[in-house]
């Protein structure tokens, strides 16, 4: 039973947890300068971890989604992939990465426990792959891929930042990567943040034109069952992969919002672009706390907004995605 519910009767049975604010990638989007030290708090621990994740599956959460930063540069990444899927009621651990030496690592996530994952891929050209992220490391990422299915992962999720003048062209070589591998490209469109809004100006497209390029192309929106977040997904019958589009600046998009954020610093998040997060780190230092965490989980959620105002360009206190895990 899922217990956590706001004002507006959305549900919310997925938790996206950023485990460090940490990043090695120079994704021009996000963190263009590399990380900077000032950024970089003290992260939550294996144990706090654990409580945040077991409060949020009493509460009826099942799926958990890792994050960062770069969450796999966390020494003890393998032990909070354990320690997650180890907790009664999840039984969905997800990842989101950047790939960083994914062809060598994979294979300990799988056995860890991880269950989906989302791997963040731009451009499938190896130039553009570079300059987007600075890092040439495209090939390793792929290889990942191929080792990700043979391990056993049923399918996979690859993320890309829609951006005009840069990647924008690449629709039909994602198009052929994906037509015998069930892979998910999910084409997001780029969202301002405080950081960046010459960057936006410059490179935001609508996931509209690439809606369009598709249907144009044979390909069919699928129904989205209810407890559905809000991307919409396309399939074709020759092709085996999906194409899905995150579209936060169309209208209606935070009606299916089904998912709430810890930031690395035991934060909880009601929205990518709210104002400010709540402090739950109080309530992560013992075991016997876990009825006051709860609690205050509930309490907290009373306060979302029913929408972002992103088209206002209302970026919130969110000056890059690399803080609270996208
Ligand atoms: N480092 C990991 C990665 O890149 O996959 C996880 C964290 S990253 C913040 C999560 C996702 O957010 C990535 O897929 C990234 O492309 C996306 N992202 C970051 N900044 C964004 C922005 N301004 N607009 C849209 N997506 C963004
Ligand atoms: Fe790092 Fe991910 Fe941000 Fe790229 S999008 S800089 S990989 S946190």
């Amino acid at each position: 039973m899922n217990k956590l519910q706001d004002r507006q009767g959305r549900r919310f049975p997925y938790l996206r947890l950023s485990i460090t604010d940490l990043c090695n990638f120079r994704c021009q989007y996000c963190l263009p300068d590399g990380c900077q030290e000032p950024q970089h708090k003290t992260a939550i621990s294996l144990d706090e971890i654990r409580r945040i994740a077991t409060a949020f599956a009493a509460l009826g959460t099942n799926k958990i989604r890792i994050s960062g930063g770069e969450p796999s540069l966390r020494s003890d990444f393998c032990s909070i992939l354990r320690t997650v899927r180890d907790v009664p009621g999840i039984d969905t651990v997800a990842v989101t990465t950047n790939g960083y030496k994914m062809d060598r690592r994979i294979e300990r996530w799988i056995d860890s426990g991880m269950t989906h994952l989302n791997v963040s891929i731009d451009s499938l050209e190896p130039a553009m792959f570079h300059r987007i992220t600075g890092h040439d490391r495209l090939d390793e990422i792929l290889r990942g891929i191929d080792i990700g299915f043979a391990a056993g992962l049923p399918s996979i999720k690859v993320n890309t930042v829609l951006m005009k003048n840069l990647n924008d062209r690449e629709l039909d070589r994602f198009l052929d990567w994906i037509k015998d591998q069930p892979i998910t490209v999910r084409m997001i469109e780029l969202m301002e943040t405080g950081d960046m809004p010459e960057f936006f100006n410059k490179h935001h497209l609508s996931g509209k034109v690439v809606r369009q390029q598709l249907l144009d192309k044979g390909w069919v929106q699928m129904i989205r069952p209810d407890n559905a977040g809000p991307a919409q997904e396309f399939s074709h019958p020759d092709y085996q992969g999906r194409i899905g589009l995150i579209m936060p600046y169309s209208k209606d998009f935070c009606d299916s919002c089904n998912r709430l954020r810890v930031n690395s610093q035991g934060d909880l998040q009601l929205c990518l672009f709210a104002e400010q997060g709540y402090s739950l780190r109080h309530l992560l230092q013992s075991d016997d706390q876990q009825e006051l965490l709860t609690t205050r989980i509930q309490e907290v959620l009373q306060l979302k907004e029913d929408k972002h105002f992103l088209d206002q360009g209302f970026t919130g206190s969110t000056t890059n995605l690399s803080i609270i895990g996208g």
